[in-house]
């Protein structure tokens, strides 16, 4: 009413006109609506500067990722190695995280494990920038991503699963892959409203890469099935599908065995070392299955009440009391 008011004028018989237009402009737009999510597209893929042409398969030798985290160069010229310096999280009195340092070296599989509670989710909440810490300093291959948005983080080669899955219910499990390549695309609003040949190229290609990344995950089979009818296992397999169709450097999951049987367990083992290995993916793994944290990763980091009280390999990391202590008051084993 006020903006009738405001562009027709009070006393004026063009209020009366502002009041058609104004009614009237939300029904001829309505087509519009759902090509918001486009302008963001056309954004992140502006400031990404970058267009792979695909999630690239297993790279050559050559290519391999050093284990040590001391060098070796990542997309855009960064390291990808990440550093937490000093970060706390305060949520009104609890601090989920506090005074935390951590540091996931390029090439590492680094397993974040902790008692219920402990602050995981939180950490990997922090680095994929859901969360903005209030204290501290996020790194990315040297450089500051306290601030960056999330959906920048993705762009400079961040990716990660939820815990509780998050697929859209009503998109196809590749529809579902595709959504994240489009980080990675540049086509703007009017090619793709025009659909000329250079979105469609765009479009094949991001389709390509998405089945590129299902195929990694075993669940090519698959990406005309609907999320909701796939077993949970196979679910959180798609939702890795997803992150590594942003073609990432560093792969955070968030309890990707949560609901998976034993076979399924060992494949996604097997998955995370291949992950690592052949397509140079630094890993940080939150998972609860101990068995799985102590073979698949090369070092871990203990959380508990939000603080770091170990860390080391899987070796230093069981004899070490605090956690002992910890996971024993939690009535959790350490690998069993
Ligand atoms: P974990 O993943 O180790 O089980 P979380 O990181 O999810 O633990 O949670 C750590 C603590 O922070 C918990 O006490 C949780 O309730 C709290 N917490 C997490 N996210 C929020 C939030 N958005 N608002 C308030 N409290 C939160
Ligand atoms: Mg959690």
């Amino acid at each position: 009413m006020l903006a009738m008011l405001l562009i027709g004028g009070r006393m004026s018989p063009y209020g009366c006109s502002s009041a058609a237009v104004i009614t009237v402009l939300p029904e001829l737009l309505r087509g519009l609506q759902d090509w918001w999510v486009i302008g963001l597209r056309t954004h992140s893929a502006r400031h990404s500067g970058v267009c792979s042409p695909g999630f690239p398969g297993p790279a050559p030798a050559t290519r391999r990722a050093p284990q040590d985290g001391s060098s070796g160069k990542g997309r855009g010229g960064g390291v990808n190695t990440i550093e937490l310096k000093g970060i706390t999280k305060i949520f009104g009195g609890l601090a989920a995280v506090s005074s935390l340092d951590l540091t996931v070296a390029k090439g590492e599989i680094h397993g974040l494990i902790g008692p219920n509670g402990s602050g995981k989710s939180t950490t990997l909440n922090l680095i994929s920038g859901q969360y903005i810490p209030t204290s501290g300093q996020i790194l990315l291959g040297g450089r500051d991503i306290t601030r960056v948005p999330p959906a920048e983080r993705t762009v400079l080669g961040i990716a990660r699963t939820f815990q509780n899955i998050r697929l859209f219910r009503r998109l196809s499990v590749l529809d579902n892959v595709m959504v994240s390549r489009y980080c990675r695309t540049r086509s703007g609003l009017v090619p793709v409203f025009l659909r000329l040949p250079s979105e469609r190229r765009e479009e094949a290609q991001a389709r390509e890469a998405a089945l590129a990344a299902l195929r990694v995950v075993d669940m090519d089979g698959r990406a005309d099935a609907l999320p909701g009818d796939l077993p949970y296992g196979q679910q959180r397999l798609v939702e890795i599908a997803r992150a590594l169709a942003t073609d990432p450097q560093v792969l955070m999951l968030d309890e990707p065995a949560a609901g998976m049987n034993p076979t399924e367990k060992r494949d996604l083992q097997l998955l995370i070392a291949r992950l690592n290995r052949e397509h140079q993916l630094t890993i940080l793994l939150v998972e609860h299955d101990m068995d799985l944290v102590m073979a698949a990763c090369g070092r871990l980091t203990v959380l508990n009440f939000g603080a770091k009280i170990g860390e080391g390999s899987a070796y230093e990391v069981r004899a070490n009391p605090d956690v002992i202590e910890a996971y024993l008051g939690s009535e959790e084993a350490v690998g069993a």
